[in-house]
């Protein structure tokens, strides 16, 4: 069998590994050099081109229902946390008795030896399954409906897994610990929450004064989403804005200024592009943030 082996960035260096035990097994392999993101963004192009039987993607969770026209095994890469290291969070949720808990596809599989850690502890744990993610207290930089949802009835968030990527992701307004399973710390992201809602209020801002607009509209399977893009183009040129959509697969922010005339962007890719948006040098608008523009302006129109 021809298999294309597909790995995220921070697991590209065990390709080989893998690659070695299936060309043992008989399998003709090769290995997908793109950038890697999410689950999202399966190599279903270089698949083609190699004619492969299958796509083996490794470290994600399924993201896509759909039938992508090529079969696809989803390997999922697991990183076991020292249970009892969660004492680290207990000093900072003392207060606190109903807890949201989430984590990374990494760490899934021990969601409930975290959960029975912190009910012995006193607390009641909730969690449900978001959208797009696979697993019930699980969140993805673009799901965090497994706290969404519960948000209601808890006092604090408690997330374990490492980095700020997918923590940010939770926008609930309660606060969020954010346990480091590998540095054992639990640090406090709120700065990093403000930071970003302030970024996302500026570009809505600044997207007021801008005429010609830019809709970002990626060909990768998890992310490719036309109806939205040309929604969005639609109601732009409705309110006498120019618009265009510009298609690639992945958004370099050099190959976008390097059209001038955009003053504002529309994504409708990753919506964590927005995270980003400095990079591109002009606002870069998520379709929830042009939505919010489009009701500002339109109430203050009315
Ligand atoms: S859309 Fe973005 S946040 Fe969601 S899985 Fe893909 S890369 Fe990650």
């Amino acid at each position: 069998m021809r298999i294309l082996l597909q790995f995220p960035e921070g697991l590209k260096q065990k390709a080989l590994e893998l690659a070695r035990k299936y060309e043992g097994e008989g399998h003709e392999v090769f290995l997908s050099a793109s950038p890697c993101y999410g689950a999202c963004d399966l190599a279903l192009d270089e698949a083609r081109w190699i004619e492969a039987d299958k796509i083996v993607h490794v470290g994600h969770s399924r993201f896509l229902s759909k039938d992508v026209g090529i079969p696809v095994e989803y390997i999922p890469y697991y990183v076991d946390i020292e249970i009892d290291s969660l004492e680290a969070v207990l000093p900072y949720i003392k207060s606190y008795k109903n807890i949201a808990l989430a984590t990374t596809v990494q760490h899934i599989h021990q969601f409930e030896e975290m959960k029975s850690f912190f009910e012995r502890n006193g607390k009641k744990v909730f969690a449900e399954q978001g959208e797009r993610a696979m697993e019930r207290g699980q969140v993805l930089g673009c799901d965090a409906g497994a706290i969404k949802k519960v948000e209601g009835k808890v006092d604090a968030v408690v997330f374990v897994g490492s980095g700020i990527f997918h923590p940010l992701a939770i926008d609930v307004k309660k606060p969020v610990f954010v346990f480091n399973p590998y540095t054992k710390k639990v640090s406090d992201i709120s700065a990093d929450r403000e930071r970003l809602k302030k970024l996302r209020k500026g570009a809505i801002t600044k997207a007021f004064s801008c005429k010609k607009f830019a809709v970002l509209l990626s060909t990768k399977p998890g992310q490719f989403n036309l109806p939205q893009a040309l929604w969005a183009k639609k109601e732009l040129k409705k309110r006498g804005y120019e618009c265009m959509i510009l298609v690639a697969n992945e958004f370099d922010p050099m190959a976008v200024g390097n059209f001038m005339a955009f003053d504002c962007l529309i994504n409708t890719a990753c919506p964590r592009i927005a995270d980003d948006q400095e990079k591109f040098g002009k606002p870069l608008l998520n379709i929830a943030m042009l939505k919010e523009l489009f009701e500002i302006a339109d109430s203050a129109k009315s």
